[in-house]
């Protein structure tokens, strides 16, 4: 990580009584879609450091990030005060190698997010470059209310300007929404309710899959991918499943 410069909060965006998005002017380093920075506030004698992915593409003025507040964390309540004006660390240099180009072709790509974690595909599906690289992009949110869905908006521009390319779909566990699969994502990948809903199979030969946020869901996917013959991609032995665990 290099060093840490301010940023300046240009608005603070809540969605609702948790989730929130910051936008954020920072004379960072070039990034790549995917890749997470670091946000810092001093507390007591320390600078308490946490990392959150971007949001916005790389061609984008404007850092997007977005957060949830933990209760009882430590700087998430904090990042969700944070008023139009004030001033945020971030670190310079962005890390992380959650990117297109670390994931091979292949004909689709399942972009799996739990929570927050949809902000990254956000970055990554606002480049070009993946549109001509899949011939099917599936995004799966899950979230327990659907209140929780944020982002609707840039997610219906994108299914506007790619139609058939690009098939979402939202999973609500605690409450019935329209349009939504209630449950699980590992079961529901288990029993074959997801591939019949979005109407695709997903396996080692046409998939390449990319899965983000909660560890259990990642660990949990991960498992019932790997019984369907997709291995964890790792550079010394490419394989179909790149993960992001968020804590
Ligand atoms: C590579 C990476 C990228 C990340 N990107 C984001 C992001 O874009 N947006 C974001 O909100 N968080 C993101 N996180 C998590 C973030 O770094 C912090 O852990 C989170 O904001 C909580 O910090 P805190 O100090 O408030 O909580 P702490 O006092 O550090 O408590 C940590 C606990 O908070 C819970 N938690 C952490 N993150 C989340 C979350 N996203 N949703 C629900 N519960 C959570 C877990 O129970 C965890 O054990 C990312 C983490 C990593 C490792």
């Amino acid at each position: 990580m290099a060093d840490w410069i301010p940023a300046q909060v240009i608005e603070n965006r809540h969605w609702n009584q948790d989730l929130f998005s910051l936008s954020l002017r920072a004379n960072i380093e070039p990034f790549k879609a995917g890749q997470f920075t670091k946000l810092g506030i001093v507390i007591g004698d320390n600078l308490i450091q946490r990392a959150y992915s971007f949001v916005n593409s790389p061609q984008q003025a404007d850092i997007e990030i977005y957060a949830t507040r933990v209760t009882d964390g430590l700087l998430s309540p904090r990042l969700h005060a944070l008023q139009a004006g004030d001033t945020v660390q971030i670190s310079a240099r962005a890390s992380g190698f959650f990117t297109l180009d670390e994931v091979a072709s292949s004909q689709h790509l399942w972009l799996f997010a739990t929570g927050t974690a949809v902000g990254p595909y956000l970055s990554i599906l606002g480049q070009k470059e993946v549109w001509h690289k899949y011939r099917k992009i599936i995004l799966i949110h899950a979230v327990r209310y659907a209140a929780d869905l944020s982002y609707q908006a840039e997610i219906s521009a994108l299914k506007r300007q790619y139609g058939d390319q690009f098939i979402v779909q939202p999973f609500v566990s605690r409450e019935p929404a329209p349009l939504c699969l209630t449950g699980r994502i590992p079961q529901a990948i288990a029993d074959g309710l997801l591939e019949r809903h979005v109407g695709l199979y997903l396996t080692p030969e046409n998939s390449q899959v990319m899965l983000c946020g909660n560890p259990q869901m990642v660990r949990d996917t991960k498992t019932v991918l790997e019984a369907k013959g997709l291995i964890k991609n790792l550079r010394r032995k490419p394989g179909q499943i790149t993960m992001e665990h968020y804590w």
